[in-house]
């Protein structure tokens, strides 16, 4: 008896695999229309508010982060953090730099969402849980957020945090005290620093200050405002006594990273659905080789001498 099948053939992948083509071309061509992605790259404005971090005058006396707890309500709020989470936005981290004359001495480095100008966590938000407002903050809506973590991923400062231990997974992250602001206070960490480390006012202002003071304490700072041109700008800046890759700080370039995020978002359908049909074809060519053995099988079965159905 003839069998009347064929082992699958590389002609039967490649007819599956056809199928993942036609699809990338079909989800490239969705992916390539603008219309269809969102480009949020936030609102740039100059006049936006900033936050002027001067690594010199910190002292680390952790006024900062405890202030930011209590003015975000989070638990724990004598609880010195030492990283960003769920529970603190803000957190003053500990540098040990060996200096030219071979002494080890702390720099504290205070850290939060950086509020950048074009954010790349809200270009990464295919929902519109994060948004730039014109005013500087980079604010977070949770009734938005579905919880897909792209911000996190998109962030080039790790600044996002997940709650992974609520059903709704929710993103956590300085609003730089938003509802502080709509009060006319200014943020509760600027409030709260007794060293004058943190200053608060207009971006464009805060920069030209930071560069009188490079321009006036010799040697006091290095010729560096991080968040500057990092990544297209931040509103949040930094002078430090001793370069920023000594204090973990990235280096980035100008670009702003959305430009990254956005190519990312728009090859996503792309990258899914490609792997979804590639995987289908995988699938099915590996099924019909199962199928066509289990024929094969039952064909020399039947030809055996004695065999019984
Ligand atoms: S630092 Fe990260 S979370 Fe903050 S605005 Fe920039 S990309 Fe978004
Ligand atoms: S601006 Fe507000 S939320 Fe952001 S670090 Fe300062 S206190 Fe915390
Ligand atoms: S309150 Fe000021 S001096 Fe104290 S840790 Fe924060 S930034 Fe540094």
């Amino acid at each position: 008896m003839k069998t009347t099948h064929t082992e699958p053939s590389r002609r039967d992948l490649l007819k599956g695999m056809g199928c993942g083509i036609a699809t990338l071309m079909l989800s490239t061509a969705l992916a390539a229309n603008p219309s269809l992605v969102e480009a949020s790259s936030g609102v740039v404005n100059e006049k936006a508010w900033g936050l002027l971090v001067d690594l010199t005058r910190c002292t680390g006396c952790q006024s900062c982060a405890l202030a930011c707890k209590d003015a975000n309500d989070r638990p724990h709020p004598k609880r010195t953090p030492i990283a960003l989470d769920t529970d603190a936005y803000s957190f003053v981290d500990e540098r040990r730099i060996e200096n030219p004359v071979g002494q080890v001495e702390s720099v504290y480095v205070k850290r939060q969402c950086m509020h950048c100008l074009h954010p790349a966590c809200v270009s990464a938000c295919t929902v519109g849980a994060l948004r730039k407002t014109a005013e500087g903050p980079v604010v977070y809506d949770a009734e938005k957020c579905i919880g897909c973590r792209y911000c996190q991923y998109a962030c080039p400062f790790g600044v996002p945090t997940y709650e992974w231990e609520n059903p709704l997974g929710l993103i956590h992250k300085c609003q730089m005290c938003t509802s502080r602001l709509d009060e006319d206070e200014s943020p509760a960490c600027v409030a709260a620093c007794p060293n004058g480390a943190l200053r608060f006012g207009p971006r464009q202002q805060l920069l030209a200050q930071a560069r009188a003071q490079i321009a006036s304490n010799s040697g006091r700072y290095v010729e560096h405002i991080y968040g500057e041109h990092e990544v297209g700008g931040t509103s949040v800046l930094y002078l430090s006594p001793v370069p920023f890759s000594a204090l973990g700080f990235p280096a980035l370039g100008e670009d702003p990273n959305p430009r990254y995020a956005e190519a990312v978002m728009r090859q996503t359908p792309a990258i899914a659905l490609t792997v979804a049909s590639v995987v289908t074809a995988l699938h099915l060519f590996m099924q019909r080789r199962q199928q066509v053995k289990g024929e094969a099988t039952l064909h020399i079965a039947t030809q055996k001498p004695g065999a019984e159905l």
